[in-house]
């Protein structure tokens, strides 16, 4: 996961602060880390999104993990070494100073506000104007890592929740008071980027906004637009207050006929519990509860679906597919080859899996079903290891990234102490890399020395990290962030170079080697194969309702079924009824074709790893001018540097050839 506060150009937004990219909680369970899904920030962004009537749709928020109940033997804070902490003091090196910082930039912002009305009069004012307000963002964005950095390292320090809030606060004020500057600079003249009229450092930044202008309507059609964006998104609201907050499931019997609580935190547990009827049971129960509401659950779906298909078309766009992608310049090719190189090369691979599940879990003649699917295959091995030595293993396995790299990586994780490496009494669960272009790219970790899973960890996390750095360091502020289409790429990168590294030089026994491919092969399943089902449905049903096709609760189970008979094949597994209404507990449904970024965004990384491992300094140098290339180029084209083109089939083909080839290595591992 990455947590990266910025004020960023994005696609649709001028102003966007983004708090962070997450992780589908939903996918394979395999991963330890905890990838909270959105914080408070995400919520103030998407309010000024909607206050600026950019027409976006809500992600609904998941609440933030936090550790319900803290084991005994955890220090407080202050009771941790120093060396083991994050180094703040290279942010701020005293509270004092932050209040400083933060009073200079609160406002009122007159002379940036004085430029209402008249943000393009001419080039040289637009330049005034980006200089000012990207200036004063740089440091309400400095001063908000701060302080959401503080918070997190004790959610109980009221000193620094108060810092956290104030901060939340100026950003959300900022973002108000600047909302004008994007609809004004979508109607900027082409001369305006003419060589000689001043604006050459800001040209990409610009043009990306413009791209908008095909796509913007009338001032007054755009302000009906802004001021029904309350209530166009209240279905994706009603969704999530009922799944959230509504919905009790109560709870289930184990085989012991001992009564286990279920909710959504612990279903992905119980699914991976070795007990079968748990399993069935839980799966059984989460499913029926669904069922019971699918009338009212359909409803939700179909108003949030229309209200993508609505927008799509008030802006002109061809397909509500195509107004999603189209403000990161995403062609709807990339989409479509994603599903069409899945289905064509990949399904068979999945099947395979799937055979090999059912043989590994000893289910006898019976079939598999969809509650065996999480469950576990290999047993757990010893891989643990002390932090000290998960940093020299994950150092060495960059070694292919270059002398420049592994040395940058080094100082990080050492003496200039990015890292907060353990676990202490208040601290924020889970982990992530966060920062800003006036900090050091810092990771937040609960490193345990018992689970491998927290090596894996930190090779991810610092993949971020240094994509952040290189981003960074290669470019001014404006460009210096990176999109959500790239953002898992370079992560999923290191954790592939770390599973290899592992595989040839730690795991000796059979039993290792089986649990690093199992390790890897869930991984590709939840992020790829289950994404790629998950984006087909959601462009099936948004098709169905750009066909004016009527979305009933029968014609969606029908559709999901179909596609979960296609993914997982009829052969060895049986697909049990209550699988048609998982279909309605999926919160990514309403985000309006998110989910495919996560298939690609794997497929990105697994292919630019057999590049670089194969490649030589030619690969390797081109990989890193993609990390270096920050948002001053399409994401797409961002790719295209790296050596990777996401509108053909290749990447999504050699991470399915890599899934293929991890299976038929599982299977004989496990002879
Ligand atoms: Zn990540």
């Amino acid at each position: 996961m990455r947590l990266g506060s910025a004020f960023v150009v994005s696609s649709s937004g001028l102003l966007r602060f983004r708090i962070s990219s997450w992780k589908n909680q939903d996918q394979a369970p395999v991963r330890a880390r905890v990838h909270p899904h959105m914080t408070l920030s995400e919520r103030s962004f998407q309010a000024v999104r909607l206050l600026a009537g950019v027409g976006r749709e809500l992600r609904s928020p998941a609440p933030v993990a936090t550790r319900e109940t803290t084991p005994t033997g955890v220090p407080e804070r202050d009771q941790v070494p120093e060396t083991d902490k994050w180094d703040l003091t290279r942010l701020y090196t005293s509270k004092a100073d932050w209040e400083r910082d933060l009073k200079a930039c609160s406002g009122p912002w007159e002379k940036l506000l004085s430029f209402k009305g008249r943000v393009t009069s001419c080039p040289d004012t637009v330049r005034q104007v980006l200089d000012e307000y990207l200036s004063t963002a740089r440091v309400i964005e400095r001063v908000y890592t701060y302080a959401h950095l503080l918070h997190d390292q004790d959610l109980r320090d009221d000193e620094a929740k108060n810092m956290y809030v104030r901060a939340l606060d100026l950003h959300t004020r900022y973002a108000e008071q600047t909302a004008f500057l994007e609809p004004e600079l979508v109607q900027l003249p082409d001369a305006y980027l003419e060589p000689g009229q001043g604006l050459e450092p800001y040209k990409h930044y610009l043009e990306r906004i413009r791209r908008q202008r095909a796509h913007t309507l009338s001032a007054a059609e755009e302000a009906l637009l802004a001021a029904s964006a309350k209530a166009t998104s209240a279905s994706a609201r009603a969704f999530s207050a009922m799944n959230d907050a509504d919905f009790d499931f109560g709870s289930v019997q184990d085989s012991q006929g001992k009564s286990v609580t279920l909710s959504h935190g612990s279903y992905g547990t119980l699914m991976r519990s070795k007990d079968r009827t748990l399993r069935r049971n839980a799966f059984t129960a989460l499913h029926q509860r669904y069922r019971g509401f699918e009338n009212t659950l359909t409803e939700l779906l179909a108003g949030a679906i229309e209200t993508h298909v609505f927008h799509a078309r008030a802006r002109q766009y061809h397909s509500s597919l195509e107004a999603a992608l189209s403000p990161n310049a995403i062609p709807v090719e990339v989409y479509r080859n994603l599903l069409d190189t899945v289905r064509k090369h990949g399904l068979g691979h999945h099947h395979r899996y799937v055979a090999l599940r059912r043989r590994l879990l000893n289910l006898g003649d019976g079939p598999l079903h969809m509650y065996d699917m999480y469950a576990p295959l290999i047993p757990d091995v010893d891989l643990a290891m002390p932090y000290e030595a998960a940093v020299d293993s994950v150092l060495a396995s960059l070694a292919p990234l270059g002398n420049e790299y592994v040395r940058i990586a080094t100082a990080g994780l050492g003496e200039r102490r990015w890292v907060d490496r353990y676990e202490n009494r208040g601290k924020r669960s889970g982990a992530y890399s966060s920062g800003c272009f006036d900090s050091e790219p810092y990771i937040l970790h609960n490193y345990d020395s018992a689970n491998v899973n927290d090596a894996f960890t930190l090779a991810h996390e610092l993949g971020h990290s240094m994509h952040s750095y290189f981003s960074r360091r290669h470019q001014p502020y404006h460009y210096a962030d990176y999109s959500i289409f790239v953002a898992e790429v370079a992560s999923t990168f290191n954790e592939e170079l770390y599973s290899r590294y592992l595989f040839q030089t730690k795991a000796g026994s059979k039993a290792e080697k089986a649990y690093l491919v199992n390790r890897s092969l869930e991984d590709l399943r939840g992020t790829l194969f289950r994404q790629a089902m998950f984006a087909d449905f959601e462009l099936r049903i948004h098709e169905m309702a750009e066909h004016g096709e009527p979305l009933t609760p029968a014609a969606l189970r029908q559709a999901y079924r179909a596609l979960n008979k296609e993914w997982f094949g009829t052969e060895d597994v049986c697909i049990d009824e209550e699988i048609e209404w998982e279909l309605f507990r999926i919160p990514h449904f309403y985000y309006n074709f998110y989910v495919y970024q996560y298939a690609t965004g794997i497929s990105a990384a697994l292919a630019l790893a057999e590049r670089v491992l194969n490649g030589g300094t030619a690969e390797r140098d081109a990989y890193l001018a993609f990390l270096s290339a920050g948002s001053s180029v399409d994401p797409m084209d961002a790719l295209r540097i790296a050596g990777v083109d996401m509108t053909e089939p290749a990447p999504v083909q050699a991470a399915l050839h890599r899934f293929g080839a991890l299976v038929d290595e599982l299977d004989a591992l496990t002879r």
